[in-house]
């Protein structure tokens, strides 16, 4: 006999608290909500690259040899690939499905029941996400109103709570700041794992972020690992394909934690050719480098916004003076054009534009004047 009033079937309940993560919606959807087809669609709500991604990758992808075959495990030939672009030899590599999965998967290995995280917000709300879901705690230091890391309350921090892993983000999502490298050092000293995620490094500086990066000194150090992702510069989004650079001693236990086909063929496919033609990739960065001064000049002649300096493919904005959630409503109903709105501490009333297409550039200013 069933006993009722047993309870058989629970959710954890770590999880019930958890608000669910909001993703960003993709063409096909928004297509269908709005009634307008993809190309009346300016979507600058998730910083992807609008180009997407280069001709000779998509040939690549059409004539894939072995996509009935599963992939290799150990994705030998991309970390391969990998090795040459960064600089950092291909056992201290390991590929994950977008850098969203070796957030996670760090998360996993580290983190026990009420351990903890430390992130700076206003950031990237993966990191906090993630620890909750592993039943963790995220301890948060907030950056300053410039964005800024407070030094001081991060060092109390890390003494009080000693984090098991410390998240930090350059250029920072959503404001686009860099960190500079004296800060960067003063992190690497504190008695902590620091994960480094540099999704958007190739927007900053020279060279494809070459010149900021500090992915090469991963093998030099013991507390560092570096996160990548080719969904910005290289118009991957779609794939899933990241990668990142962790101390020699973890990569055993990532190696035996993650998934055994994480990097399906086409994301390694895609991924690989793209490293064969980073020269022509750069050529988009810089366009889009170009785009994102054209982008700022213009809204900073708008009046009711105040755009941040940025390093990124995006610019934030604060809205004065009237709704942000209604300009980004609006801006979504009448002209098609997706932006992100933010509303919580440190993000009141602020709006974040992915840098587009000159185009897209075009019928976002238009919007807005009409606005
Ligand atoms: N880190 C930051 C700061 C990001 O903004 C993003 C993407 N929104 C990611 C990591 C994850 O990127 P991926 O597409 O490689 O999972």
């Amino acid at each position: 006999m069933v006993n009722r009033q047993r309870k058989t079937y629970e959710n954890p309940t770590h999880l019930e608290s958890l608000p669910p993560y909001a993703p960003i919606e993709p063409f096909e959807v928004l297509s269908a909500r709005l009634g307008r087809t993809p190309d009346q669609i300016v979507k600058l709500d998730a910083n992807e690259n609008p180009y997407g991604p280069l001709k000779v990758v998509r040939e690549a992808l059409a004539n894939m040899e072995f996509p009935h075959i599963y992939p290799d495990p150990e994705s030998r030939a991309l970390r391969k690939s990998l090795a040459e672009f960064t600089g950092v030899p291909a056992e201290y590599l390991m590929a994950g499905a977008g850098a969203d999965e070796l957030l996670d998967l760090l998360m996993r290995v580290f983190l026990e029941p009420n351990d903890c995280i430390l992130s700076c917000p206003p950031t990237f709300g993966m990191y906090s996400f993630d620890a909750e879901l592993n039943a963790a705690r995220c301890v948060e230091v907030p950056r300053r109103a410039d964005f800024s890391l407070d030094m001081d309350a991060i060092r109390e921090a890390v003494e009080t709570h000693k984090p098991k892993l410390f998240f930090i983000t350059s250029p920072n999502n959503p404001d686009g700041s860099v960190l500079d490298s004296k800060t960067i050092d003063e992190l690497l000293e504190l008695p902590t794992l620091i994960v480094l995620d540099e999704a958007y490094i190739e927007f900053a500086g020279e060279n494809l972020g070459a010149s900021l990066s500090r992915i090469r000194e991963v093998p030099a150090r013991e507390n560092l690992v570096v996160l990548r992702t080719f969904s910005k510069w290289a118009g991957l989004a779609g794939l899933r394909v990241g990668y990142g650079a962790f101390p020699l001693w973890l990569m055993p236990t990532l190696w035996k934690s993650k998934q055994p086909y994480n990097i399906n063929v086409a994301a390694s496919v895609a991924a690989q050719v793209s490293l064969e033609h980073t020269d022509e990739l750069a050529k988009t960065v810089e366009i889009l480098k170009a785009e994102r001064t054209r982008l700022m000049t213009e809204l900073q002649k708008i009046s009711y916004l105040k755009p941040y300096p940025t390093q990124s493919n995006f610019i934030l904005c604060q809205v004065d003076g009237r709704d942000a959630a209604e300009l980004k409503a609006r801006l979504a109903q009448e002209f098609g054009v997706f932006i992100r709105y933010f509303n919580k501490p440190g993000l009141r009333d602020n709006i974040r534009i992915s840098v587009g297409r000159p185009q897209d550039t075009d019928v976002l200013l238009e919007a807005l004047k009409k606005l």
